[in-house]
């Protein structure tokens, strides 16, 4: 284990994380995971410490934290840390190459942060932190020269066919989208579309919110600023288009009128693998796409009416720099309502739009009013009486 990149895992018991180990698991003597963390899965992160011999594990939710503290659920070399901050002690005294964030929620904003000022490179799944933090991000990246690595498949595809191009000769960005679970559900219907079916995904296998986001394509929205924040893009350079086979995961569109995209099966095993290896390549750790099968590709244009979550995407990018932090914000909270039975499929983006039209700051722009804006946005729009 001389040379392995010693890696941090934030987010392990998730769908990215369990991923990211199959991407470990395969190349264990090129990859050292040294920290793991989880919110509330105690007894997942304690089967993730035991496989790989993990030195620390931090578990953001103290009352999970606090059930397990004492008991011998880990092996007995694992250190325990609890909260918030036990996931900042984590970052802080470990040392490591790289961490893999895959935390969910704007909460992963903190420990990305964390990670960067510890001169870690970042390959990163979650979009909520970049959404709300971008800028502070991406300067955090340039000032400790780290590299920042995009996992999420869209931007994965984007970072790799923008490689050996001058940037002033990039026309656009086209983010390929599924179109979710409610792609072919008559629109009058969607009113009455359930939180199950909202979590079906036709393609992908991934966590339930991004799955909700992907049915109302409030995931494609995210991702436009996510791609507007990590490749430096003005609102007409960022597109989408419809893609329901999700074999090609983004195009990126020169002024000479050529059109680059990269194609791998819809796994994310595929984007995590190039960021964990990256620069270098080594074989996919599941097969390819085989031409000797026919392959059918379908791309055409979203419609608005059925997506409004993605008309309101483009709202929020002309409100920058604070309209990603509401849009995120709104939402997140919008689906934990969605999901609990509170509200309808189609008053996510209501919520979304009364949040854009009536939340604002007149203070000047810094992370402290981010965030303010971000958990006033929660308080109201978890307040709002949609009626
Ligand atoms: P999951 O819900 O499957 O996993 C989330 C992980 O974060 C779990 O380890 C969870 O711990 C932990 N977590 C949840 N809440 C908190 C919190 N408040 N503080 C700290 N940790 C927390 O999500 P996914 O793996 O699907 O997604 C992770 C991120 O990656 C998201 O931002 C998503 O948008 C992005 N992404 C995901 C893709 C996918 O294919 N899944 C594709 C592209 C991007 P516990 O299990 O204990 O609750
Ligand atoms: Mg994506």
């Amino acid at each position: 284990m001389l040379n392995a990149k010693r890696i941090f895992l934030l987010g392990a018991t998730g769908s990215i994380g369990e991923n990211t180990l199959k991407v470990i698991r395969n190349y264990p003597e090129d990859f050292e995971l040294v920290g793991v963390s989880a919110d509330q899965n105690t007894e997942k992160l304690a089967s993730i410490c035991k496989e790989f011999g993990v030195k620390t594990a931090a578990i953001t939710n103290l009352k999970s934290f606090n059930e397990i503290k004492g008991q011998s659920v880990f092996p007995a070399e694992t250190k325990l840390l609890g909260g918030h901050s036990g996931l900042e002690e984590l970052i802080l005294s470990e040392k490591a190459d790289m961490a893999v964030v895959a935390i969910s929620g704007a909460c992963a904003l903190a420990p990305t942060l964390s990670a960067i000022g510890q001169g870690m490179d970042i390959a990163l799944a979650n979009k909520e932190a970049l959404v709300l933090g971008g800028s502070f991000i991406l300067e955090a990246a340039q000032e400790n020269n780290i590299q920042l690595l995009p996992i999420d498949s869209e931007h994965n595809a984007i970072f790799q066919c923008l490689q050996g191009y001058r940037k002033e000769d990039l026309k656009s960005i086209i983010l390929t989208a599924s179109g979710g679970a409610c792609r072919e559900v008559p629109l009058k219907d969607l009113k009455k579309f359930t939180p199950n079916e909202a979590t079906q995904h036709p393609n992908w296998k991934m966590g339930k919110k991004i799955t909700v986001d992907s049915s109302t394509m409030a995931n494609k929205g995210l991702e436009l600023i996510e791609a507007k924040w990590l490749f430096d893009l003005s609102i007409d350079q960022l597109k989408v288009v419809i893609h329901p086979q999700s074999i090609v995961h983004s195009f990126v569109e020169w002024v000479d009128g050529s059109i680059l995209a990269q194609l791998s099966p819809p796994s994310m095993t595929f984007p995590i693998q190039h960021c964990l290896h990256y620069p270098n390549k080594k074989p996919a750790i599941q097969p390819s796409l085989d031409f000797k099968k026919s392959l059918n590709l379908e791309f055409y244009p979203p419609d608005l009416d059925r997506y409004p979550c993605l008309a309101l995407a483009y709202e929020a990018l002309k409100m920058s720099p604070y309209g990603g932090a509401i849009y995120n914000a709104a939402n997140e909270v919008a689906v934990e309502r969605f999901l609990n039975g509170s509200i309808a499929f189609t008053d996510i983006p209501r919520l979304i739009e009364n949040a854009l039209l009536n939340i604002t700051t007149d203070n000047q722009f810094s992370l402290e009013t981010l965030i303010s804006l971000d958990q006033e946005t929660r308080t109201k729009t978890n307040e709002y009486n949609i009626g």
